[in-house]
């Protein structure tokens, strides 16, 4: 199953940033990444990005891109703002398309009460926009707004690294419910030599084996 996350505009994006200067990228990558290394904790799951470092992917970069993965579902990953200034407006908001599918309204609802549930920020609820990235996706997608940069409190959650994974494990935890996944068990494997020649790998197993050992030989 892949997961594509889109983590909203790029460092150099003009505006897009706290009154005092954290830039909206810095928070929306850092929780994509986050999002990609918990869920390929998971079975089965490969995660895309459709961002860069280097530059403001444009959006129908990013949405032609997720298209031609086969996609399960599409996640963008933002920090919302009201006016330029600091306020008071606050909170945790989710959206779908104008015409979302039943999939992505209930992905979205998911994904919010995670998000609710362990930030304890106020709930904005599930609501609708025309933006690009819902509209032009041909998959299940959900776009997050993580807290708002013009609210004090919310701006300095925003740039703890805390709030960062916080937020990433509530995404994933959403997404891992909704799809019914399971974490993947990791194994630890001992090795006791590795040779170029086979006749030595050979004559290390069987001389493990006579210790009583199980043993394989496998070309890497
Ligand atoms: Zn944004």
């Amino acid at each position: 199953m892949i997961i594509v996350l889109d983590a909203g505009h790029g460092l150099m994006t003009p505006g897009k940033r706290t009154p005092d200067g954290m830039r909206e990228y810095e928070f929306n990558r850092s929780v994509a990444k986050y999002a990609k290394e918990k869920l390929e904790s998971y079975n089965n799951i490969e995660v895309n990005m459709t961002h860069s470092d280097h530059l403001d992917v444009p959006l129908h970069t990013r949405t032609d891109f997720a298209n031609s993965l086969n996609a399960r579902c599409f996640v963008s990953i933002h920090a919302n703002a009201y006016g330029g200034g600091w306020n008071d407006v606050g909170g945790i908001e989710t959206y779908v398309y104008t015409t979302p599918t039943a999939e992505s309204s209930r992905l979205a609802k998911t994904v919010q009460n995670e998000l609710i549930k362990r930030t304890g920020l106020r709930n904005r609820g599930v609501k609708k926009a025309n933006f690009h990235v819902l509209r032009e996706t041909k998959m299940t997608s959900i776009l997050v707004e993580c807290g708002f940069m013009t609210n004090k409190h919310e701006a300095s959650l925003l740039k703890t690294d805390a709030y960062r994974r916080l937020c990433a494990e509530a995404i994933v935890k959403g997404i891992a419910s909704f799809y019914a996944l399971t974490k993947s068990t990791k194994l630890y494997r001992v090795q006791t030599g590795a040779f170029s020649n086979y006749e030595n790998a050979l004559a290390l197993s069987k001389k493990l084996k006579k210790a009583g050992f199980d043993s394989f030989i496998k070309q890497s």
